[in-house]
């Protein structure tokens, strides 16, 4: 019997935003890989899996990203990144950045707010990080809608549990370090999975 259905968006393309600790490394192809390990994870526990890249060199639009939750009936929207500073870090300060963060769609606040804190503090339990806590971001322009386009349109898809979690800073030395070892991002896949499992009767709802 199925759970229900999960779309995972691994953030960006293969070469999206390199890792500034060490070469060779990308954004884009460590949220691959993590997303491939949280769908193994997730299909074990009974849950069917979507992902908006099937293959490393795939990037989609960040319409087409979050439009694949709500066109395929997904219960939980989620879009996998690792952050990097602003442009207002100094240049002292910008590798010390560190942390979890979660963003939220607006779209259904009450519903999404157990989720979010849930996941993040997975994320940085796991990755023995800083905790930047559960944020939204509207949009400038209507702020019953999300700043983000993936969360954007998979809200408005029809898919509302939409979360985009930054794993920590690829731009910092401990969170990179992890985030570049396969058997690390396993142990997050195996906790992000244990959430959502924990957590489907709020998602459902
Ligand atoms: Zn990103």
């Amino acid at each position: 019997m199925l759970k229900g259905l999960v779309v995972l968006d691994p953030g960006h393309g293969q070469f999206g935003n390199p890792h500034t600790t060490k070469e060779g490394f990308y954004e884009g192809t460590q949220n691959f890989i993590l997303a491939t390990l949280l769908r193994d994870e997730l299909q074990r526990r009974g849950f069917e899996v979507l992902m908006t890249r099937n293959r490393v060199e795939d990037n989609p639009t960040l319409e087409e990203r979050g439009r694949l939750a709500g066109e395929a009936g997904a219960i939980l929207f989620l879009s996998l990144h690792s952050n990097a500073p602003g442009t207002s870090a100094t240049p002292e300060r910008y590798p010390k950045i560190r942390g979890a963060e979660t963003f939220y769609s607006v779209s259904d606040e009450a519903g999404n707010i157990p989720v979010a804190r849930a996941l993040n503090d997975a994320v940085v339990r796991t990755m023995n990080t800083e905790d930047r806590g559960i944020k939204t971001r509207r949009h400038p322009d209507n702020p019953d809608l999300d700043y983000y386009g993936v969360l954007r349109n998979s809200a408005q898809s029809g898919c509302r549990r939409a979360f985009l979690v930054e794993h920590g800073f690829h731009t910092n030395p401990e969170d990179s370090a992890f985030l570049q070892d396969t058997e690390s991002l396993s142990r997050l896949a195996a906790a992000e999975a244990e959430v959502v499992d924990r957590l489907l009767s709020l998602i459902k709802a």
